[in-house]
Parts: C-alpha cells; structure tokens; sequence
C-alpha cells in the first residue's frame, strides 16, 4: 500500500515549480522587501523571475 507515495506526488494540488515559487517568495529578502507602508517593493530578482517564469510554462503545460 506504501507504493502509491509517487503517485500522491504527481496528483498534489500544486507542482514542484509552484513549490520553488512560493518558498522564493516567502524567504527571499528582495521579493519580500515592503516600503514604510509595506507595500511591496518590488525589486528586480533574477531568481525570482526565473521561478516565475518555470512556474508559467510548466502552468501552460505542452
Ligand atoms: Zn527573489
């Protein structure tokens, strides 16, 4: 019964690049960087944009 574990992956709700994205978002110090007001900075990450933009193609799929 303990075999299905991979299949339980590949039915999880949210995908491996998903997973890369929000823990770069949660921990990273640039995407998470806010103003006085704590708004978002904003401020240009590489990693960041290459999370994102995995996360599109694979949301996109092929
Ligand atoms: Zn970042």
């Amino acid at each position: 019964m303990n075999n299905t574990a991979s299949q339980s992956v590949v039915d999880a709700p949210w995908s491996p690049e998903y997973e890369r994205l929000t823990i770069h978002f949660s921990a990273c110090p640039r995407c998470t960087a806010v103003d006085q007001e704590g708004v978002n900075r904003k401020l240009t990450c590489a990693e960041g944009a290459r999370v994102t933009a995995h996360f599109r193609q694979a949301r996109q799929g092929t």
